[in-house]
């Protein structure tokens, strides 16, 4: 009885599926994790804990249950401005919501309800989201390792409660659900992040490396873009959806006309890559700060992956924009400024960037100007 109250409040909440697990361990998880330390060192070592969140009963013995909740992100449409740039979960800034967000408030009112039917609810342990999903029977597989949830897609949001509580336990559906043959995922991904069917290594992944390239991360982590990744990462400033976009299981919800978000229509009107270089505070807090509260702390990697988008279109008329981010008061912005001058090339980049050599006095930016005027 109270696993179907559950579901029934976790619907009412707005949530698409909810499911329910056992609280056991995941074995095939730790061991893939520690298989793969190198390319996932920073996230093991990182707060998020994953190896702790795969045995739940270490730190909560009393654990019993996982119900998970399903969040379709995608429900309306996304601007044409922000597409592209900002990834659809961030635009639907239903991850890593704070709880005086829509999305958290809606977290912290199912785990209320937990409470008051009488559950003890884990505080800060981290599952592994789409395997628990796979587990409770609401998401299958993709190779391009997402989870998908029946009649949605991909741009899905899990989040799961462990409770003390002995519940009714779905039948799982730890399925790869993809057409044999499609290897869509894999052949689209810019940096070959995606090596093979369900394995990816985040190092080379556009989105860990647009977000989790920042000092004082765990492991490993540094600020450093890799060049060769940099040319690659198009215009996305914030998370990347290629192998999402081009999957088949995910068009009927991509093609399909649905309503849009006021707020979002709002966001994305004078959104332009040109303002996130170049920010005011102004413009962090009305329209990077509302979408992208997930995983960038610092102003300065928004102003860097604007530059790396800026430098990847190679389009001259941003030449401007960049000589100005060239006299920011951050060397790692005018690094990047000068990568990307490097990349669209030409006499104004090259005497933009010779101009700011003389001046540089930061060793980072001034290996940044040298290699730039190289390919200028
Ligand atoms: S998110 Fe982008 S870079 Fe990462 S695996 Fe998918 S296509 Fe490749
Ligand atoms: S693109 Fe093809 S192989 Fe990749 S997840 Fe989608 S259906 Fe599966």
């Amino acid at each position: 009885m109270l696993s179907e109250d559950i579901k029934d409040f976790g619907l009412d909440l707005g949530y698409s599926r909810v499911g329910i697990t056992t609280a056991d361990s995941f074995p095939s998880y730790i061991e893939e994790l520690k298989a793969r330390y190198e390319m996932y060192a920073w996230y093991i070592e990182g707060s998020f804990q994953p190896l702790k969140g795969a045995e739940p009963r270490i730190i909560m013995p009393s654990a019993k249950s996982i119900i998970v909740a399903v969040y379709d992100g995608s429900k309306e449409s996304f601007p044409e401005k922000l597409v592209g740039k900002i990834g659809r979960l961030y635009q639907s800034r239903c991850y890593l919501a704070p709880r005086h967000r829509i999305n958290g408030a809606r977290r912290q009112l199912m785990r209320d309800f937990l409470e008051r039917n009488g559950c003890e609810v884990a505080q800060r342990l981290v599952v592994p989201e789409r395997l628990t999903a796979a587990r409770a029977g609401i998401v299958t597989y993709g190779k391009n390792t997402f989870a998908f949830a029946d009649g949605i897609g991909s741009f899905i949001l899990m989040t799961a409660f462990i409770v003390d509580a002995k519940l009714k336990y779905d039948e799982p559906t730890i399925d790869v659900e993809c057409p044999p043959k499609c290897t869509a995922c894999i052949d689209a991904c810019p940096t070959g992040a995606l090596y093979e069917p369900l394995k990816m290594n985040p190092r080379r992944c556009i989105a860990y490396n647009s977000f989790m390239t920042q000092d004082s991360l765990p492991a490993g982590t540094t600020t450093d873009i890799p060049p060769e990744i940099r040319d690659k990462m198009g215009t996305w400033i914030h998370g990347c959806d290629i192998c999402q976009e081009v999957c088949p299981r995910n068009q009927k919800r991509l093609k399909a006309k649905l309503p849009e978000n006021e707020f979002l229509a709002k966001v994305a009107k004078d959104f332009e890559l040109t303002k996130l270089l170049n920010l005011t505070d102004e413009f962090y807090t009305k329209r990077v700060q509302p979408l992208m509260y997930n995983y960038i702390r610092e102003k300065k990697y928004f102003q860097r992956n604007a530059a790396i988008a800026l430098g990847n279109t190679g389009d001259p008329t941003y030449i401007t924009d960049l000589a100005k981010a060239m006299q920011d008061p951050d060397e790692l912005v005018r690094g990047y400024s000068a990568w990307a001058l490097g990349k669209i090339g030409g006499s104004q980049a090259k005497r933009i960037l010779e101009a700011s050599l003389a001046r540089e006095t930061a060793e980072s930016a001034r290996k940044e100007i040298e290699a730039a005027l190289l390919t200028a």
